[in-house]
């Protein structure tokens, strides 16, 4: 193995001892996945020696990568297992898109500017993550000829819950989303069962913002 490739999976591992198990997050495939994944990749080679700190990092377009941690936990939040079809808004650097494809069986991602949706596709074929499926567009519409969805994440923040995306969750499917105004937002789990959905609020998040038909108007 390459010096540089040892260099940043001890990053890796400290990453995850210090910001992800020590915060509480146990789900072992999570923790595998996080292990795994070469986050430096998935940044601009300027900011590589960054990557693995306990902070969101700039991926240009005003966009950012979120940080560590809010990814375990969206993720673990998602309970997803092997079989699982996931929906991603915001693929942005695409490493959160990454994770979820360790995880579940196939990941649809959207992502509205049109420079990222080009850049990660091309990361996604080069790091052979075949079962990433890419689209460009406003994801606040969803992907209906894909759904039912078994999960849904939006990795930005929203004004409120768009009823299209709760509408394209399968029968007992997860979606996380951060809703709240532009500076500050409440991550929020809805499960959806035969009755209904039920709603979970799993503390505060920053996010970028969900800019859309359903999200905000720019
Ligand atoms: N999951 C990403 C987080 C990127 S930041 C990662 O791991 O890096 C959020 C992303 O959501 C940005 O790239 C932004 O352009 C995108 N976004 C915002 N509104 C969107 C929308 N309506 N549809 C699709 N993508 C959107």
């Amino acid at each position: 193995m390459k010096k540089e490739s040892i260099k940043y999976e001890h990053f890796r591992e400290r990453m995850v001892q210090k910001q992800i198990e020590a915060r509480g997050i146990t789900d072992p495939g999570v923790l595998s996945a996080m292990r795994t994944v070469p986050r430096h990749l998935f940044v601009d080679e300027a900011l590589m020696d960054q990557a693995y700190g306990d902070f969101p990092l700039p991926i240009g377009d005003q966009q950012t990568i979120s940080q560590p941690y809010i990814v375990a936990e969206m993720t673990e939040a998602l309970q997803l297992s092997e079989e699982d079809r996931v929906l991603e808004i915001g693929t942005g650097s695409g490493y959160q898109a990454a994770i979820l494809a360790k995880l579940a069986y196939r990941v649809y991602t959207i992502e509205r500017i049109h420079s990222l949706y080009l850049k990660t596709r091309k990361l996604f074929d080069k790091l052979y993550y075949y079962n990433i499926v890419t689209k460009y567009s406003d994801g606040t519409a969803g992907w209906r000829d894909e759904s039912p969805f078994d999960a849904i994440i939006v990795t930005a923040g929203a004004p409120d819950i768009p009823e299209v995306l709760v509408n394209q969750l399968a029968v007992h499917g997860r979606l996380v989303i951060p809703v709240g105004d532009q500076y500050s937002q409440s991550l929020i789990k809805l499960y959806k069962d035969e009755g209904g959905v039920r709603e979970t609020n799993l503390g505060g998040c920053r996010f970028v913002k969900l800019v859309g038909e359903c999200g905000w108007r720019i």
